[in-house]
């Protein structure tokens, strides 16, 4: 008889895993088990419904960099397989990547469809069984010697399989199933989140960029370089969201309530924007302060509004004093913003908390306390930034499982 694998989760990896594990071994009796009505849902809305795969990427070294969790656990699976690998195998599958400027990688229909059909078309002509509306409830190790696993189905029933990939991604109700397996959680919060902040500094400046701002959280060695972005409801950007990440869980002991300090030009130090200043004033001492700064970095809108603020709008170069000109290079250099919430960052939101990595071997993606018992995806505490990273992981792990469990189940 076949040996039976049940995958839970129908997401990106547990998907990726079955597949991966029918390549090689198509006579194990494969099936994914999904809770809810349809499958592969955060694949569909992933990357604003184009799908951002992966990142150009491809030295593990430089590329776990990206996870604020995780990342030195999956440096020895990066090797096995990394972004090089996933371009292969989808262009196995006919689907063929592409890179944007910013190292994204996207299928070139810039449609997640052409991701979700892929898939299905795998697991049809692998004879991967998917059943949705099929929520695992509860997981028993078989006893007597036998190294399977009993799956309790949330409408009732049971079921035995030789080997189970926990694919169920950030599920609080899974996770808490699973510490009764004396599985240890690291408790879920938030990542990838923008910074709710009302101040008048940004009062209808929605959609005002910065190319490159310094940001740091006062009172914790925090801190990141990147594009800023004012919105409706505060900040946002890569340096915003790069800070939630790695802060996810100080900022969530602080119940999103702390103050960052702003580097607008972070090139420069705070003397040497004075000295800038300082000359502009000198050179320019006919022109009104409002009508520009001397920095191209500073957005015009934002420059007017500053100057407004500090009640300097009416005033010629000339007239600054020494004190407005060092209020100015404070502004510039050394900001300070109070946060106060968080809001959802709509294009790729994640979870940090999960299957604590000391729980898995990751040459194998195994639970090491038990036979047979492997994890993939986001139900680990592994999360990334932006860009492709959070699928990466689903990839490497679930293909990493799937070939521990051809070996576990071979013979
Ligand atoms: C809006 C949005 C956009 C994103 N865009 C990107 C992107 O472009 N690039 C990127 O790299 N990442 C992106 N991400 C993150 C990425 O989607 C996740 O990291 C990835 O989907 C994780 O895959 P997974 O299979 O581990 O979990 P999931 O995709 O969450 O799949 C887990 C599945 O398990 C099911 N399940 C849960 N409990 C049970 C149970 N008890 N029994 C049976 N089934 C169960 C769930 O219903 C779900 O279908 C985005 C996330 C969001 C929310």
């Amino acid at each position: 008889m076949a040996k039976r694998v049940a995958i839970i989760g129908g997401g990106a990896a547990g998907f990726f895993s079955a597949i991966c594990m029918a390549e090689k071994k198509s006579h194990l009796d494969i099936s994914i088990f999904e809770k809810s009505n349809t499958v592969l849902g955060k694949v569909k809305i992933s990357g604003g419904g184009r799908c951002n795969v992966t990142h150009h990427c491809f030295d593990p070294k430089e590329l776990i960099r990206f996870y604020p969790r995780g990342g030195k656990q999956l440096l020895g699976p990066f090797h096995t397989f990394g972004p090089t690998q996933t371009i292969e195998w989808f262009k196995k599958y006919d689907v063929k990547l592409k890179v944007e400027e910013d190292g994204r990688m996207f299928p070139t229909t810039d449609n997640s469809a052409t991701i979700i059909n892929c898939f299905l078309d795998a697991v049809d002509h692998y004879g991967i069984k998917v059943k949705t509306q099929s929520g695992i409830e509860k997981l028993t190790p078989l006893e007597n010697g036998n190294k399977g696993w009993r799956v309790n189905f949330q409408h009732g029933g049971t079921s035995d399989y030789d080997a189970i990939v926990l694919a169920t991604g950030s599920s609080s109700n899974f996770w808490n199933m699973l510490k009764e397996l004396s599985i240890e959680i690291i408790a879920p919060v938030p990542s990838l989140f923008t910074f709710n902040c009302k101040d008048a500094r940004l009062k209808n400046l929605a959609g005002v960029a910065f190319k490159q701002v310094k940001v740091k959280i006062q009172g914790t060695k925090l801190e990141s370089e990147g594009p800023l972005l004012i919105t409706h409801w505060g900040l946002s950007g890569p340096g915003i969201l790069k800070l939630s990440s790695f802060g996810a869980t100080h900022l969530a002991e602080l119940d999103y309530n702390f103050k960052i300090t702003i580097n607008f030009l972070p090139s420069l130090n705070e003397d040497e924007v004075f000295e800038i200043l300082n000359d502009f004033k000198n050179n320019n001492s006919k022109k009104q302060i409002i009508t520009g700064s001397c920095f191209s970095e500073i957005p015009k809108r934002y420059w007017q509004q500053l100057v407004e603020l500090l009640q300097l709008e009416t005033k010629n170069w000339a007239d600054a004093s020494k004190q407005e000109i060092r209020k100015l290079t404070l502004s510039l250099s050394a900001a300070e913003f109070s946060i106060n919430g968080k809001s959802t960052n709509k294009d790729e939101f994640v979870t940090a908390g999960g299957i604590d990595l000391k729980e898995i071997d990751f040459k194998s993606m195994k639970i090491k306390k038990y036979e047979n018992l492997f994890a993939a995806g986001e139900v680990m505490n592994i999360d990334a930034l932006t860009g492709g990273f959070n699928f990466q992981n689903a990839w490497t792990s679930g293909y990493i499982a799937a070939n521990a469990v051809n070996e576990s189940l071979e013979g």
